[in-house]
């Protein structure tokens, strides 16, 4: 039977079974495999053998969960990793040098604009951010030492859309290896790789995961590629748990639901906050008042889970806004069950100066909520007792 539907998928493809005909994936917890003799053990260190080595190498739960992601993406490969920035960073190392240059985005998730800020300089790698809007004149900024481009969709936390399309052909025309942060939109609602990326990176830790339980990462793509990356990942050792890939490939068979929920709870909530009379500003992809609604339908199933919006008043009234805040949590994470609350200027972006802040979309006042799954209309009665203070 052909599995080619993405429930199906998600939920159908399991590693083999053991000799005990487990009907659920069971946890691998093992730091190592044996071998059956000295010629079992000196193919499978020469790779001759597709075999578990060693679980910072490959273990069956991690190699479930990358084959669901990768699947999920439309990928012919994988590599999993302990968290997000795991992931991201292991990508850069692999494929940039030093001298080398990269052009990304401006509105970054934190830690990888501080990767790119502090510690790429040490070896010589420079980085340019152009507006996720404006992609239209890219090529002036491409110097002779450009090697990849940098995006992330829905931007965080300004929620701006970038034309994966676009980006791809410019990619392709200039060369360019073409690396596409997917974490907000998840493989369910984008998948990069049909418009051109190279390499795709999630944090699991965020709506794959899906209940704010444990911290992973992923990066899949080309087969050649992801070889490469295998190699420098099992050498360094930010390798995924085994047990983290097994509750995370146990959340993918839920995603789909999931995700549809989280988006349907957000559109609600997003409609609700535009009509308030003390907000400035929402913003929500799949929301018609979104600049750029027409390019979010085109490449997104739905608008996500994240809401930016300005509370009128200020840093003052956006503070007062989260200490009368009680259904929701106030926490750093996103894609949780649990609605979560979130002041950008004041915490994730605090490193950013005001200026960087305003250039992402960041104001004093704004807010980012990442919707959950508690009914729509109590989310909404915290929001609006809140909005009252
Ligand atoms: C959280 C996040 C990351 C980093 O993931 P971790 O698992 O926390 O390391 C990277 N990119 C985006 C867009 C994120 O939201």
């Amino acid at each position: 039977m052909k599995k080619d539907k993405f429930e199906t998928k998600a939920i159908r493809n399991q590693i083999e079974r053991s000799q005990y005909g487990e009907h659920s994936t069971p946890m691998y917890l093992t730091s190592s495999f044996i071998f059956d003799d000295a010629e079992d053990m000196r193919a499978s260190f020469a790779e001759e053998k597709h075999r578990n080595i060693y679980s910072r190498f490959s273990n069956p739960n991690t190699s479930e969960f990358i084959n669901k992601v990768a699947q999920m993406e439309g990928a012919e490969d994988g590599v999993a990793f302990a968290t997000g920035m795991g992931a991201i960073f292991a990508t850069f190392a692999t494929f940039l040098n030093a001298g080398d240059h990269v052009l990304s985005v401006r509105a970054v998730f934190g830690s990888t604009h501080t990767l790119f800020t502090k510690y790429f300089p040490k070896w010589n790698i420079s980085s340019t951010y152009f507006n996720a809007t404006e992609i239209d004149n890219l090529a002036p900024l491409i110097q002779p030492t450009t090697k990849c481009i940098y995006v992330e969709s829905p931007t965080n936390p300004g929620l701006d859309i970038v034309d994966l399309e676009r980006l791809g052909q410019f990619a392709k025309a200039h060369q360019l290896l073409f690396i596409v942060d997917n974490c907000f939109a998840t493989p369910y609602l984008q998948q990069p790789i049909a418009f051109g990326a190279d390499l795709v990176i999630h944090s699991a830790t965020k709506l794959i995961d899906g209940q704010g339980r444990v911290l992973g990462g992923i990066t899949v793509g080309k087969k050649e590629l992801i070889r490469e990356l295998y190699l420098f990942a099992r050498n360094t050792g930010a390798s995924l748990s085994p047990f983290n890939a097994w509750v995370l490939s146990k959340s993918l068979e839920t995603l789909s639901l999931r995700v549809d929920r989280h988006c349907e709870n957000a559109l609600f909530i997003a409609k609700k906050v535009e009509a308030h009379p003390r907000i400035n500003w929402v913003k929500y992809p799949f929301l018609s008042t979104h600049p750029q609604y027409e390019l979010a339908k085109k490449q997104m199933k739905a608008g996500g889970n994240i809401i930016a919006f300005e509370v009128e008043g200020g840093l003052e009234a956006g503070q007062r806004f989260i200490n009368a805040i009680r259904l929701c949590s106030l926490s750093s994470n996103l894609g949780d069950s649990r609605t979560i609350i979130t002041h950008p200027a004041t915490t994730t972006h605090s490193k950013l100066d005001e200026s960087d802040q305003l250039a992402v979309g960041i104001t004093n006042g704004m807010i980012r909520l990442s919707v959950g799954l508690e009914h729509p209309t109590d989310i909404w009665a915290d929001i609006e007792n809140a909005l009252k203070s």
